[in-house]
């Protein structure tokens, strides 16, 4: 990206660099190609006039001379004068035009200039013999030889004046020629600019709509950063699994407005989905029919399924089943440290949008993160507060729960079991015999037992129950009616049998350890007095309440 953003900008200045140049010279070839044809101008202006004047001047030579000869001496001087003063012009106009000749041209003007001096010889001659009285003489000269090198002149002229005529034809020629190609020079020189121009634009736009894409790359980013945070908040805030589905329910409601979207959830079996939370309280939801964890199409490939057009042959049949007709929808299968747990499954009467999938897919991901850290939680929980053999509470979650029962200034009876000569069963039958006798004997205590009620495996084969709001009576009642329970089971139960005994705790102790010790001193005189039986601390309680 930093390589081509440079080479970018090095063809930048190289196209200015070459604008520049380009400019420069347009402006140097018109230049010239102007100071050319004012110099041609300039030279072919005065050709035209000195011509005319040099001939004219002849003219007046000739015209002077005769006139001269021809006239009375008092004129001559005028003729004379006017004599002079041509041949002075003339000599003037020769001058110049030899400063000003072509290297070519200046055997014209040298052939000219003689027969001018043969002229002006002739002249002066003429000149002589009429001041001399020998007109007849001057005469002569002036109508022969005089005639015959007036011609040889003149034609030096004319071939002098055509040649400078020649050279400056030419000369406008090339300067037309250089004009000519300087305009095409300079009508390519502005089509390149106006390339040039054209890229530059181009890069402009080109780096106008990449500066834009990535600012609304970043804030793409920056609404996703918000959402995720704030799922992330909602969530963190969530102790319970039912709290956290609740909070996944609503993200998805509001950042989804479009979507309704179920988690279906399976059941502790992974036999059964069942509705968990739809992002819509007061709708049903997209409300998938299946039922089962491997009927799910999503589940059962763990992946991601996007269906562009729900009522289309290749969407999951349960949609089509439902006769949607278009709309989409996103199906997500939920994994919790690699275990499955449920699908996720969005539908819209809308197309696919830009980043749907992918926010779904973020918040479902957030959601069901938080409750494997909430599933994670309570077993961890679980594991330390109950005894792993028979899932009872052990004894310092029972204790912490009393506290709980006294806190809010509740009464309670306790009631200490133990199992009868359960060394000898374990001895007789095996520790696996044992176990399962103290399974048999915890599912006996709690299938009696109110769900206010608390028991919890003390150690051992010593088990010890918390009656919450009630009395002694009650709780011997209810050991009676575990003691038959556990007859019942045992005679059909492929298990060797054994019983319990049991001692009901003085209801006015001051603490739960009181309460523990006057129960196990009924216990000891349950077991002395034979076992399999049942004694009440405080009998005079009891009275009149059984
Ligand atoms: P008593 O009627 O006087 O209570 O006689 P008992 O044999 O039940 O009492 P004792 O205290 O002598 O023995 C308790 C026995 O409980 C010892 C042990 O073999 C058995 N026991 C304790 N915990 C477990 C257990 O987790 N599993 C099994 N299988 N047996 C256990
Ligand atoms: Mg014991
Ligand atoms: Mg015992």
């Amino acid at each position: 990206m930093g390589r081509r953003r440079d080479s970018v900008e090095v063809g930048i200045a190289v196209a200015m660099l070459a604008m520049v140049g380009f400019v420069s010279y347009a402006f140097k070839a018109t230049g010239r190609v102007v100071a050319d044809a004012e110099a041609v101008a300039r030279d072919d202006v005065p050709l035209f006039g000195d011509a005319w004047e040099v001939r004219y001047l002849d003219e007046v030579l000739t015209h002077s001379a005769s006139r001269y000869v021809d006239t009375s001496t008092a004129e001559r001087v005028a003729w004379a004068d006017r004599y002079d003063r041509a041949a002075l012009r003339l000599e003037e106009i020769f001058e110049i035009a030899r400063a000003r000749a072509n290297p070519r041209d200046i055997a014209h003007i040298e052939r000219v200039s003689e027969a001018n001096d043969t002229l002006v010889a002739l002249e002066t001659r003429i000149l002589e013999l009429a001041d001399a009285g020998r007109t007849a003489e001057a005469r002569a000269i002036l109508g022969g030889e005089y005639v015959t090198h007036k011609a040889t002149y003149r034609d030096g002229i004319d071939a002098y004046f055509a040649a400078r005529k020649k050279h400056l034809d030419e000369r406008g020629k090339k300067v037309a020629a250089n004009a000519r190609s300087t305009k095409i020079a300079v009508l390519v020189i502005l089509g390149v600019i106006g390339g040039i121009l054209g890229f530059l634009g181009r890069v402009n736009q080109l780096q106008r709509s990449r500066n834009a894409a990535r600012v609304a790359e970043r804030n793409a980013f920056a609404a996703t950063q918000l959402r995720h945070a704030r799922v992330h908040q909602g969530l963190e805030m969530s102790l319970t699994e039912e709290q956290a589905l609740r909070t996944l329910g609503d993200a998805l409601a509001e950042e989804l407005p479009e979507w309704s979207t179920e988690l279906l959830l399976a059941d502790s079996s992974h036999a059964h989905l069942r509705q968990a939370r739809t992002s819509a309280e007061d709708r049903c939801g997209p409300c998938c029919d299946v039922l089962t964890p491997d009927r799910c199409p999503a589940i059962r490939r763990g992946t991601s399924l996007v269906f562009s057009n729900t009522g289309s042959y290749d969407a999951c049949p349960y949609l089509r089943e439902r006769a949607l007709s278009g709309g989409t929808a996103i199906c997500l299968p939920l994994n919790v440290m690699g275990q499955s747990i449920g699908v996720s499954h969005s539908v819209s009467p809308s197309e696919l949008g830009d980043g749907d999938f992918e926010t779904i897919h973020e918040v479902v991901q957030v959601g069901v993160d938080r409750i494997g850290v909430l599933r994670a939680f309570a077993t961890t929980e679980t594991q330390a507060s109950r005894d792993p053999l028979t899932g009872l509470l052990n004894r310092r979650s029972l204790e912490d729960r009393v506290q709980g029962l006294e806190a809010r200034g509740l009464p309670y009876v306790v009631a200490f079991c133990d199992l009868d000569h359960f060394k000898a069963l374990n001895d007789t039958y095996g520790h696996s015999a044992g176990d399962r006798g103290l399974r048999l004997f915890s599912r006996a205590i709690r299938s009696a037992l109110r769900p206010t009620d608390l028991v919890a495996r003390w150690g051992g084969e010593e088990f010890v129950i918390v009656f919450s709001e009630m009395n002694p009576a009650y709780a011997e009642r209810t050991l009676h009616r575990i003691r038959e329970s556990l007859a019942t089971t045992l005679e059909t139960a492929d298990q060797p049998p054994f019983t319990f005994s049991a001692g009901v705790g003085d209801p006015r102790s001051e603490s739960l350890h009181d309460a523990i010790q006057s129960a196990d001193a009924a216990l000891l005189e349950a077991k002395q007095a034979g076992r399999d039986q049942i004694v009440v601390s405080a009998r005079e309680l009891t009275a009149g309440l059984a």
